[in-house]
């Protein structure tokens, strides 16, 4: 079911990721081919399908329709899914599945623009924490509001020397979104914020070294940090329990 609803939701991000680095409105007006400007069909707006179906060409003019479409409604379905199978009976889910979604659109933002835009990260992190607030009550636990607020301010302070220190390494954006990671792993515990965040360093400089190594992006080429942060955060979120269980009683 989340898995569906994901791909719809990834339909959505596509418009999210094309329109926001623009300062274009996500509401109106209706989606449309950026080429010719005809209104898309609501049956050639089906997730996936459609694109396989129009082979990546636009109805009307015929232009080339980036296979990032399908890609990243693919992804948010499968992203979704392995939420809704992890937070399963957890009132918990609805943040993590914004988060999820609010993730994925900044990691392809960032990836194409190097680029974390406020109008995202913002509302983002207000959705997050109004969410788990919610969980919090429902649970009847609000400590673990707490915890995720701690987190929260955690991350942003440590993020926030680091961009001090090394201001190339690590953009303004990277500290503001490390505020809404923070949020989401205090929530679980305190083994997920040090686990998540240490995630995104490695994968980063993993990353970072193989592009280097294969000489696709030289020592000075500015790489974008928000994709790691975002995958060691959801890495956390999915398989956190396991990988801290086994570091710890290994
Ligand atoms: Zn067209």
């Amino acid at each position: 079911m989340c898995g569906l609803f994901g791909l719809l939701v990834g339909s959505f991000l596509n418009v999210v990721i094309w329109r926001v680095p623009r300062k274009e409105s996500v509401v109106r007006p209706p989606s449309h081919c950026p080429a010719c400007d005809a209104e898309v069909r609501p049956y050639d707006n089906v997730p996936v399908v459609s694109w396989l179906v129009l082979r990546g060409r636009c109805r009307d003019c015929g232009m080339h329709i980036p296979a990032r479409y399908p890609l990243v409604e693919l992804a948010c379905g499968v992203l979704w899914a392995a939420l809704g199978a992890r937070f399963a009976g957890s009132w918990a889910l609805p943040a993590f599945l914004v988060l999820g979604a609010g993730l994925l659109a900044l990691s392809v933002i960032d990836l194409e623009h190097y680029l974390l835009p406020n109008r995202i990260v913002y509302p983002l992190g207000i959705a997050c924490a109004a969410l788990l607030a919610a969980a919090a009550l429902a649970d009847g636990d609000p400590s673990r509001w707490v915890r995720a607020l701690l987190g929260a301010a955690v991350a942003f302070a440590a993020f926030f020397v680091i961009h001090v220190v090394a201001p190339r390494g690590m953009g303004f954006g990277d500290v503001r979104l490390s505020f809404v990671l923070g949020l989401a792993l205090g929530w679980l515990g305190w083994g997920f914020v040090a686990l998540g965040l240490f995630l995104g360093f490695l994968y980063g400089a993993v990353v970072g070294a193989g592009l280097i190594a294969t000489r696709i992006k030289s020592r000075r080429e500015h790489v974008p940090f928000g994709p790691f942060l975002a995958a060691g955060t959801l890495t956390a979120a999915l398989w956190g329990q396991a990988i801290l269980d086994w570091y710890l009683h290994r």
